[in-house]
């Protein structure tokens, strides 16, 4: 992966809520946005505090009409994370968060660009030393009267590329943006150029960070349901954070937003850009072998153990000894399943072989007993503690050894399960 790239750093938020450092050395932060009505304080507050819960540094919400900004007043006094209020058409209502106390306000350039009303936004941000993110959308990056006439302009940039007129009007518009601020020498910004098409983010995210150093927050816009919308938004935000690329990002789903928390999260934890907090759940995809239900198994262990357990254990739930033992070593607590059986290991120690409709209970003991272990300073997360032999498959799953003796089943194995040679079915008979 390349290192990250350099750049300016923003803080949002105040004492109260604490502050979330984004860019140069700070980790990447997840953001989210509310999907109801700002105006609807009780609800509104509750939908940011569910985000806040799921893990999400900084909630952003829409303020179209004034009795947003109103509500903003109350909310703001009751979250307990940075709000950021994002604001288009009217820069009045831009005005009217920052009176009411948001930590950070989003400006689109496709529909805010009076220079004159940028700069009141920009005084009174400076004023309230919070910062400003430019938020440029394909959707909406430019009137559309003038866009034939720009893309025309701007045709001669990045003629090779599929969208290169959209790619030159998404940095033009940032320029010209950049420039008003920079006139005002107001450099508490961050920066986001959006598009539907995940190469087409790549690419302009690319693109804008040769340019600017300024934070970048990282988004696929209108990316559909979680179905596919998470693979257009890993697609893209992968791709970029891989390359060094972003400071924070915001997935959207057409769904719960409480999934674009969770998602961006799982992102950055599976690059290693977060250190994980709460279980990290490894399980097979289970295939011709599997012999336990093991959908329904961890299902389960992920719905009781993930908002249970604090510390990053890693748990692996494994169809069969195929993958088992090996995914059970790395693991901290592990089962792997067969003949309708588990067997369950804490860091490499057998401690049960249970029947199929234990083994969710079991397991669920044995990982609470261990984060319990690690609080009390008496294990800790990633050790292995021996190396795992992987068992007999068919004896220690409480089949073959038993079928065999009981002449059930032939021994055909050579150095198989090592119990005495049963008698043939045939010569029995
Ligand atoms: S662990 Fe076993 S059941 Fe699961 S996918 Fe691998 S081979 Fe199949």
């Amino acid at each position: 992966m390349a290192p990250r790239r350099k750049t300016r750093q923003i803080t949002v938020g105040d004492d109260r809520v604490g502050r979330v450092r984004i860019g140069g050395d700070a980790p990447i932060a997840v953001q989210t946005m509310t999907a109801g009505y700002t105006h609807d304080i009780d609800a509104c507050v509750a939908e940011i505090e569910r985000y806040a819960k799921a893990g999400a540094d900084v909630v952003r919400v829409a303020v179209p009409e004034r009795k947003d900004t109103e509500a903003l007043v109350e909310i703001m006094k009751q979250v307990s994370v940075p709000i950021v209020a994002d604001v288009h058409f009217h820069y009045q209502r831009a005005l009217e968060a920052i009176e009411a106390g948001v930590h950070k306000i989003r400006l689109n350039p496709g529909n805010i660009s009076d220079r004159d009303q940028v700069n009141k936004v920009i005084d009174a941000c400076k004023e309230r030393g919070i910062p400003i993110r430019i938020g440029v959308n394909e959707g909406s990056i430019i009137e559309r009267k003038d866009k034939q006439k720009r893309a025309e302009e701007l045709g001669k940039f990045f003629a090779g590329h599929k969208s290169g007129h959209m790619l030159a009007l998404m940095i033009a518009k940032l320029e010209e943006y950049l420039d008003i601020f920079d006139a005002r020498d107001f450099h508490d910004v961050a920066i986001s150029a959006k598009s539907m098409d995940a190469a087409m983010v790549i690419d302009v995210y690319t693109e804008i960070s040769k340019r600017f150093d300024y934070p970048l927050h990282l988004g696929v816009t209108h990316a559909g349901p979680r179905e596919t919308g998470a693979v257009r938004s890993i697609a893209a935000l992968g791709t970029l954070i891989a390359n060094g690329i972003g400071d924070t990002l915001r997935i959207s789903y057409a769904s719960d937003h409480i999934d674009e928390v969770k998602d961006g999260l799982e992102l950055l934890y599976s690059l290693g850009k977060r250190e994980r907090k709460g279980v990290e759940l490894i399980a097979c995809p289970t295939c011709g072998r599997i012999q336990v239900d093991l959908f329904t198994l961890v299902k389960e262990v992920e719905k009781k153990l993930m908002p249970e357990l604090e510390l990053p254990i890693k748990v692996a739930v494994m169809g069969c000894i195929v993958n088992g033992p090996g995914e059970a070593e790395g693991a901290d607590v592990a089962v792997f399943a067969g003949d309708r059986r588990g067997i369950i290991y804490v860091q490499g120690q057998r401690v049960a072989n249970v029947p199929e409709p234990e083994i969710l209970d079991r397991l669920l003991h044995e990982c609470r007993e261990f984060e319990a272990k690690v609080k009390r300073g008496e294990a800790k997360l990633g050790e292995k503690v021996v190396e795992i032999v992987p068992p007999d498959p068919i004896g220690e799953l409480g089949s073959g050894a038993e079928k065999i003796r009981a002449g059930l089943v032939e021994q055909i194995g050579i150095g198989g399960v090592s119990v005495p040679a049963a008698p043939r079915a045939s010569d029995r008979a």
